[in-house]
């Protein structure tokens, strides 16, 4: 059996030595990084063909790749490289590196075309001016050929590991049992949606409650279609922390379990290398120095060291199991190589990734860049995917700072200073106009042409004077730079998807004061937003590359509303799971005397502390109540403390630390009674887990609507110039408020033996159109706040005028 490689692959594990050098390498962006190889091979003559896919054999390997572009006139063979900045700045290591691949490319092409010789340029093309550097070098075929085969002999031992791992790997996959007696109710629906689409090649969104087992309903099966599918990887994507940890419980658990049948030698885990990727800033062991040898000692000489560390690194996980964040560190450590990018290192040799979505969706996502620069087979899937709307937007979106901006300006070295103050001026004209009209919102549709060259030209200075002083720390430039870079990345990608608007801001001082300072000229300052709106045209690419995807959630309802803000592809398979919850085990009561609209929020304070006091001392035990904003919330829990002072309550507050958030949860005990007061979409209402008497109840109170404010609105007419006036106001306001009232309602029943009670409290909960888009299981009874029940479910009141 042969082990195929790709080009970059081969080069990247035998051509690579020296230190890691991160020094402001503002590596281009893949939109400009395609742009860039499309304007090269635009430039070319009529002779040139572009894309041009390569492949050869030695020994057991088949290494192949596309190179760039090849002109047979003038037999010459290119590799474009994108850059910004100096290129003299460029470490010698990158370019040995690149040359190392083109060579790879002259021996395959001079094999297939029997050449004695070519000639291989290497285009390096600098995304800011648009200008092609060509360094051109003559090679015989013979040549090529003895370079060609020097790398793959220092590869084949690394190979043929690889190819025993793979063969083994997928042999145990085959015979992989279930690690559990049995499926929960609902798991083995989802486990055989989640497999036959993956068969399929398709996109699956999959509608699962709480507490049936998603993580290992999802993680099993797709395993199982690994070997049939001939599947490179999997990447595990999650929204937070937890899910990752979820996914790795998970994988250890089905690593931990035999394969059937179990022949001696196998008394290791499953032969299956499960990586986690954590952020930098988790990862960094030396937070206070720069990634490059000169700075941080865990980056001098790191490739050099590299060889045994990832040796170290495969061994743990074979003996093992899941290489997560303490044993990648351990492993790191014990070869004074640098953690988090030994973890990037280990994603080419792993079988499943657990990670952030940031690593597969954002702009520069690394999982995907690698699987499609090694057109590996991968299938993806996203955990708790009703984030990915908010999540995508967060992605696509940027800010630059007026304020932030002058700061910097103030502090910056005399190299910059011009061109910061011509950027600061820009911007200023920018909004002079809307300043005159004494407006503090504005939406534009579109980014002036003339501040965007402006932009541009501060860019290409502060990278010029970054590369030229790589040892000088200037924190607050760098972070100014690298936003503003987004910025203008975003601000290329501008479209029907975004907004760009600009907010004026009162000068601190004139704030201070109580005048209206930013009226005056010269004092307001501008935060510009590209606020993205709809992230389906950037991740759908994404959705498109992976072999599969399966996304799933508690709450992906309604459909129309995620493949259309996402992406998804035509064909994308819907499931809805049917829950394993009986109706009984939940009294959900919709209240239908309470209206939580924000002009009646102070008149509902009193009748909600006093259902839940009623509710708490029929029924005394651990309860959440959800408010819709901190404000909401301090209002209630006073009135409630001060009314009913021998009830046990804690509270939420703004910008908790985790230690405080574990205090937070550590008070719902089996035995424990109270209520915990949560903001409704925070940290409480999504992803925690209190089964049995550690939550017995919920209230929420409103619907979770975003607030109605000039950005929401500017959001709703995008969302109807997108998708039909009639859908604007359910996609900007009711579907992403009703999926968080689901969210906090679903921590009340996570077991078929929790019993429990959710009181929804507002009156349009009581309207069928609300109704039909809560879970088909609950049995919602409508309830007067002073206890008497009602038969009357017609209100029809506009929701609009929440
Ligand atoms: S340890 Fe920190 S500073 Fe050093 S290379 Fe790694 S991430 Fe960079």
């Amino acid at each position: 059996m042969k082990y195929l490689v790709a080009v970059r692959a081969l080069c990247a594990f035998t051509a690579k030595h020296g230190d890691l050098d991160l020094r402001f390498t503002p590596s281009p962006s893949a939109q400009e990084g395609m742009a860039g190889h499309a304007l090269v091979a635009a430039r070319r003559g009529e002779s040139y063909q572009a894309e041009v896919s390569l492949q050869g054999d030695y020994k057991t390997l088949t290494v192949r790749g596309r190179a760039d572009g090849y002109d047979p006139v003038l037999n010459q063979l290119e590799e474009v490289k994108t850059f910004r900045g100096d290129l003299h700045a460029m470490a010698e290591n990158r370019r040995h590196l690149h040359w190392a691949q083109l060579k790879i490319y002259g021996w395959l092409l001079c094999a297939e075309k029997n050449l004695p010789d070519i000639n291989l340029t290497l285009v390096y093309f600098d995304v800011a001016s648009l200008q092609e550097t060509p360094l051109t070098e003559q090679f015989s075929a013979a040549s090529l050929k003895q370079y060609f085969e020097a790398q793959c002999e220092r590869f084949l031992a690394w190979a043929s590991q690889e190819l025993a791992h793979r063969e083994a790997r997928d042999a145990a996959l085959k015979a992989l049992e279930f690690p559990h007696p049995d499926f929960r109710p609902g798991q083995r629906a989802l486990a055989g949606a989640v497999y036959k689409t993956a068969q399929a090649g398709k996109c699956l969104m999959a509608q699962a409650p709480t507490g049936i087992g998603k993580t290992m309903g999802t993680v099993f099966p797709l395993l199982k279609a690994v070997p049939a599918q001939q599947l490179d990887k999997l990447f595990f994507l999650a929204a937070k922390t937890p899910g990752r940890k979820l996914a790795l419980d998970a994988l250890e658990r089905i690593q931990a379990a035999k394969p059937q049948p179990t022949p001696a030698p196998m008394q290791t885990p499953l032969p299956l290398r499960v990586l986690e990727m954590v952020a930098r800033d988790k990862a960094c062991e030396h937070p206070d120095k720069a990634c490059h040898g000169d700075s941080c000692p865990l980056a001098k000489g790191f490739y050099d060291r590299l060889p045994q560390a990832r040796s170290a690194a495969v061994g743990h996980a074979a003996a093992r199991g899941v290489l997560d964040k303490s044993a990648l560190r351990e492993v790191a450590l014990a070869h004074r190589v640098c953690p988090y990018y030994l973890s990037q290192e280990l994603v080419t040799w792993s079988d499943v990734v657990v990670g952030d979505y940031n690593y597969y969706f954002d702009t520069s996502a690394l999982l995907h860049s690698l699987a499609s620069a090694n057109q590996w087979r991968v299938s993806v899937l996203v955990d708790e995917a009703h984030n990915m709307v908010e999540r995508g937007r967060k992605m696509y979106s940027a800010l630059l700072d007026q304020a932030q901006l002058q700061q910097v300006h103030a502090l910056a070295p005399k190299a910059v200073k011009a061109s910061l103050q011509r950027l600061d001026k820009s911007l200023q004209d920018l909004h002079q106009a809307q300043q005159a009209r004494q407006e503090s919102y504005q939406v534009y549709p579109e980014l002036p042409a003339s501040f965007l060259k402006v932009l541009q030209q501060a860019l290409t200075h502060i990278t010029d004077f970054l590369l030229a002083n790589p040892t000088r720390v200037d924190g607050a430039l760098q972070d100014f730079y690298f936003e503003a870079l987004h910025f203008s990345r975003m601000a290329d990608a501008f479209g029907e998807h975004s907004l760009f608007d600009v907010t004026l801001r009162q000068d601190a001082d004139a704030a201070a004061s109580g005048e209206q300072g930013w009226l005056n000229a010269g004092q307001a300052t501008a935060q510009l937003n590209i606020r993205n709106v709809v992230p389906a045209p950037f991740l759908a690419p994404r959705f498109a590359a992976a072999q599969s995807v399966a996304l799933f959630s508690a709450t992906l309802s309604p459909q129309n509303y995620y493949t259309d803000t996402l992406g998804l592809p035509a064909g994308t398979v819907w499931t809805d799971v049917q829950s394993p919850f009986l109706a009984e085990q939940l009294a959900v009561h919709a209240v239908s005397d309470i209206s939580t609209r924000y002009q009646h929020r102070d008149d509902s304070l009193s009748p909600i502390v006093d259902l839940m006091a009623r509710q708490y001392e029929g029924q005394p035990g651990n309860y959440l109540a959800f408010l819709s904003s901190y404000d909401y919330l301090q209002k209630l829990a006073a009135l409630f403390r001060q009314r009913y002072p021998h009830i046990p309550m804690w509270e939420q507050t703004r910008g908790m630390e985790e230690a405080a958030r574990d205090a937070f949860l550590a008070r719902f005990t089996p035995t424990s009674m109270g209520i915990g007061f949560a903001v409704l979409g925070g940290s409480f209402a999504e992803g925690i887990d209190l089964p049995g008497d550690r939550l017995i109840g919920a209230f929420i109170a409103t619907l979770g609507l975003p607030q109605v404010n000039p950005v929401n609105e500017q959001i709703r007419e995008r969302m109807g110039a997108n998708f039909g006036a009639g859908q604007s106001y359910d996609y900007t306001y009711l579907y992403p408020g009703l999926q968080k009232v689901v969210q906090a309602a679903g921590r009340v029943i996570r077991t078929t033996s929790d019993r429990g009670v959710v009181y929804l409290m507002d009156d349009r909960f009581t309207r069928p159109e609300i109704q039909s888009l809560l879970p088909g299981w609950w049995e919602v009874v409508h309830l007067r706040a002073r206890g008497k029940r009602r038969s009357d479910r017609n209100d029809h009141s506009s929701l609009a005028s929440a």
